[in-house]
Formats: C-alpha cells, sequence, structure tokens
C-alpha cells in the first residue's frame, strides 16, 4: 500500500522511532502518546483491520512481540494495557491493522 503511513515505517521510507523489530513485525513509539508509554506493534505486511489477517503466523508474531517488549522495557511485572481499535465504531483512524501497547503508569478505565 504506497500511500499508507504504516507501511511506509515498515519499510523505513519515513523515520519513526522502532523500539522493536522481527521478520514480520514492527514496533515503534506513538506519535501522540496516551500514556507514558505508548508503542504500536504492527505487521510488515499490510493488512486493514484485526479482521483481514489470514495467517496465524502473524497472530503469533505480535503475541511474541509483546512478550519481548514487556521485557525490554520493565513492564511485565507492573502489567499494560493492549488496545485494537476495529473499524468505524472502533475509532480506527490508521488504516494498517495496529496493536496499541500502553503502559508506564497506572492507566484509567475507558469502557472496560
Ligand atoms: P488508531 O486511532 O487506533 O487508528 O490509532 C492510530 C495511532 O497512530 C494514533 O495513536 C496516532 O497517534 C498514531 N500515529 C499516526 N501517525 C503516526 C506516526 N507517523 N508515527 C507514530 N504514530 C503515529
Ligand atoms: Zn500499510
Amino acid at each position: 500500500m504506497s500511500d499508507c503511513i504504516f507501511c511506509k515505517i515498515a519499510n523505513k521510507e519515513i523515520n519513526s522511532e522502532l523500539i522493536y523489530e522481527n521478520d514480520n513485525i514492527v514496533a515503534f513509539k506513538d506519535l501522540n502518546p496516551r500514556a507514558k508509554m505508548h508503542f504500536l506493534i504492527i505487521p510488515k505486511k499490510h493488512y486493514d483491520t484485526i479482521l483481514d489477517i489470514d495467517d496465524t503466523k502473524i497472530m503469533q508474531d505480535i503475541f511474541k512481540a509483546v512478550k519481548e517488549i514487556a521485557k525490554k522495557y520493565n513492564i511485565d511485572e507492573k502489567g499494560f494495557r493492549l488496545i485494537n481499535n476495529c473499524k468505524e465504531d472502533g475509532g480506527q483512524e490508521v488504516m494498517h491493522m495496529h496493536i496499541h501497547m500502553l503502559a508506564g503508569e497506572k492507566l484509567k478505565t475507558t469502557i472496560i
């Protein structure tokens, strides 16, 4: 997807603060952090939404990234929150599937 900002981040065509990378996944700091730590975990391959992921290896690698990032940033003890906004009602703004990982402080409860 040539006009997708997250594809450009994954292909390193535009700069971002990458915090993690493996063959299928990159993670980087959110530009507009909503917590002391706010990372976005994305597949390098473009999928519009979580519903479009048809490869279980990608889901495995996303959860592997969560564990490794939790260890790397010492948030495995105190914890974190994962969020996926899906489509319009979920409030998804960037149409390249991403998981928000929020941590570093006691997070406010929103809906759940
Ligand atoms: P969502 O509303 O779930 O689609 O979230 C999109 C997120 O992407 C927002 O939290 C934005 O702050 C973040 N974002 C947009 N552009 C960039 C960028 N170039 N680098 C890092 N984060 C970005
Ligand atoms: Zn994309």
